[in-house]
C-alpha cells in the first residue's frame, strides 16, 4: 500500500483506496507543533493529544473508531483566565471516498439515522491530525468556566470581578438580587 510520510517520518496520512483487508491500527501521540500554528478562530489548542485508532474498510464505507486522550488549553468564557482541559473520549466516524470498492454514494443510499454522519473525503486520503482535531473539538464542553462560581469581568471596567468588586454602577443587577429587592418592596 502507499504511504505518504512527514519531514520527520511519522506517518500522517493514511491512503483509504488502498487499505489492507484488516485495516491499519495507529497509536500515536501528539505534540502541538503537530498541528502547526493554531488559528485564531481555535477556542482549544491543543497541547497533547494520544491517539488510538483502527481504520478499516466496512460495507463500502472506511469506518475509523478508536479512543482521544487530550489535554488542551482554553480560556474561562466568564474571566477568561487561561486554563487546561483534560478531554477523554471514544469515536466512531465514517467516510467514504469516490474510489469506494461498492462504489457507494451517499446521497443516493437509504442510510439509518446512525450513518448520517458519514463525511465525504474527495482524495481518499485521511489526514490522522484533520480527525484528531475534530474529535477534540467534538469532546469539548460547550462552555468552558474556570468554576461554576466564576463571577467574570465587570462589562464596563473590565475588571476581574473574581479579585473583588469595582467601582462600576452596572444597570444589569444579578437577578438573584433583584428577587430579593422585589421581597424588601413588598
Ligand atoms: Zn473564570
Ligand atoms: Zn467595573
Amino acid at each position: 500500500m502507499t504511504v505518504y510520510f512527514s519531514l520527520f517520518g511519522r506517518k500522517m496520512e493514511i491512503d483509504l483506496i488502498h487499505l489492507e483487508p484488516e485495516g491499519e491500527r495507529i497509536r500515536r501521540s501528539f505534540e502541538a507543533s503537530d498541528f502547526g500554528t493554531p488559528r485564531k478562530r481555535d477556542q482549544l489548542r491543543l497541547l497533547r493529544v494520544d491517539l488510538t485508532a483502527w481504520v478499516r474498510t466496512e460495507g463500502g464505507v472506511v469506518r475509523v473508531s478508536g479512543e482521544i486522550d487530550a489535554t488542551v488549553s482554553a480560556e474561562c468564557d466568564r474571566c477568561l483566565k487561561p486554563l487546561e482541559l483534560a478531554l477523554v473520549g471514544s469515536f466512531d466516524q465514517r467516510y467514504v471516498h469516490e474510489a469506494a470498492p461498492s462504489g457507494v454514494d451517499v446521497d443516493e443510499t437509504e442510510l439509518d439515522a446512525s450513518e448520517l454522519d458519514i463525511e465525504e473525503l474527495p482524495s481518499g486520503v485521511l489526514d490522522i491530525r484533520d480527525v484528531t482535531r475534530e474529535q477534540v473539538d467534538l469532546l469539548a464542553p460547550m462552555h468552558v468556566l474556570c468554576s461554576e462560581a466564576c463571577l467574570g469581568l465587570c462589562p464596563t471596567c473590565g475588571v476581574d470581578l473574581n479579585n473583588g468588586a469595582c467601582r462600576c454602577d452596572n444597570e444589569e443587577i444579578d437577578p438573584r438580587w433583584e428577587a430579593l429587592k422585589r421581597l424588601q418592596n413588598s
